[in-house]
């Protein structure tokens, strides 16, 4: 008797079953790095891969960039720290924006990742772990400029150095802050948090110091410090609301036609009847919903594209489909097994997100994973 292996059968890596497919750009990621290091002359141009590299995934991302010359990478999860040590040579600084998970300061102490300390309570449980192993640890220090999320309060900042023995037993790498409406450069709370930020780190010891993210690195020379932090603007979404976009596009999206059905004038499409044909049209089913991250707030109100053609969505998002109005290019052209555009060179992240009533890094982080994914690199 001959005892048959069970036979398994793996479409892992084929495309064509896929249900949609993104495709990340890396040459165009690495591309917005050199154009956004261009930008800051003297200062480095470190990278946010935080949230798997915002949903295009920081095991492909991470590397480019270090390749490209990144040195300096930003998580906000310790175990987001961790996995990216795993695709990176040693030596490289990791930052954990959202600091260490109470009672992880033994382990943190290990892997050689710098923890964002946020708070007085954060900095006394990393100097204790300092003293307690006899070394001297690594730490950023995060002050609020103004925007009360994360980061040390002036008064602690005051504290801080009025008793300079809090840092003893740390290597300060980084002192940073976050500006809240940098993307709004007519907004003059930036200069309110520039000013607050330089009278601030100006009463810690000397360190490297850290305040634009994307859109900060357009505010101009005056904001980047040593270190520049830029996630979005990698990732081609545009760093000015308002402004054109001089990044390049690195993400693409296109999904699969599962079926094509024509209707007469009056037919209810999808849940909740909430759209309804007022002349005969045909409908084409998609196969991305919103467990893809195509955000339900998009029914009755985004679009796809054949062949640049605009194809309205028409009725709810379901969670696994989505309709939209064929009529335009008829069953001659479509068929289905055939592919639409849904984010790409017509519909670019951040249209969708305007259509949808959110940004560009919503859409991202978002990105499903159910998706087929192509990683591009010239
Ligand atoms: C997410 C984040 C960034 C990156 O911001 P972008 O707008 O994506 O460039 C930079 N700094 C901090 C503290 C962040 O949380």
């Amino acid at each position: 008797m001959i005892a048959l292996a069970p036979r398994r059968l793996s479409i892992t890596d084929n495309s064509s079953a896929a249900g949609a497919i993104l495709t990340v750009d890396l040459s165009a990621i690495r591309a917005n790095y050199r154009l956004l290091a261009g930008c800051l002359k003297r200062a480095a141009c470190g990278a946010v891969v935080k949230a798997d590299a915002y949903g295009l995934g920081a095991a492909h991302v991470a590397p480019i960039l270090y390749r490209e010359g990144c040195r300096h990478f930003f998580v906000a999860h310790f175990e987001e720290g961790l996995a990216l040590q795993t695709v990176l040579p040693p030596g490289v600084s990791i930052f954990i924006l959202n600091g260490l998970p109470f009672g992880w300061e033994k382990v943190c102490a290990e892997t050689g990742l710098i923890p964002v300390i946020n708070s007085i309570e954060q900095l006394n449980a990393w100097t204790a772990e300092a003293r307690r192993a006899s070394r001297i640890l690594p730490a950023a220090l995060q002050i609020d400029s103004g925007m009360a999320r994360l980061g040390l309060a002036a008064s602690d900042v005051n504290l801080i150095a009025a008793e300079p023995e809090r840092l003893a037993g740390l290597a300060l790498r980084l002192v940073m802050s976050h500006l809240a409406c940098a993307d709004d450069p007519g907004n003059g709370a930036n200069r309110v948090q520039l000013e607050a930020f330089r009278s601030l780190r100006a009463r810690l010891p000397a360190a490297p110091a850290a305040l634009a993210n994307s859109a900060g690195i357009f505010l101009g020379p005056d904001y980047h410090f040593d270190l520049a932090r830029p996630g979005a603007a990698l990732y081609g979404l545009r760093p000015v609301a308002g402004a054109s976009n001089p990044m390049h596009p690195a993400v693409r999206l296109d999904a699969r036609i599962i079926q094509i059905r024509e209707i007469s004038e009056g037919t209810p499409v999808g849940y909740g009847h909430s759209w309804r044909a007022t002349r005969p049209s045909w409908i084409a089913t998609i196969s991305v919903g919103y467990a893809d991250g195509w955000l339900r707030s998009l029914g009755n109100r985004g679009a796809v594209y054949f062949e640049g053609v605009r194809m309205p969505i028409v009725g709810r998002i379901s969670m696994d489909s989505i309709t939209a109005d064929a009529t335009a290019i008829g069953p001659k052209r479509l068929s289905p097994g055939g592919l639409v555009e849904l984010i790409g060179p017509h519909q670019p992240v951040d249209d969708v997100a305007e259509q949808a009533g959110t940004i560009g890094y919503e859409i991202l982080t978002n990105l499903g994973c159910r998706y087929y994914r192509n990683y591009l690199d010239a």
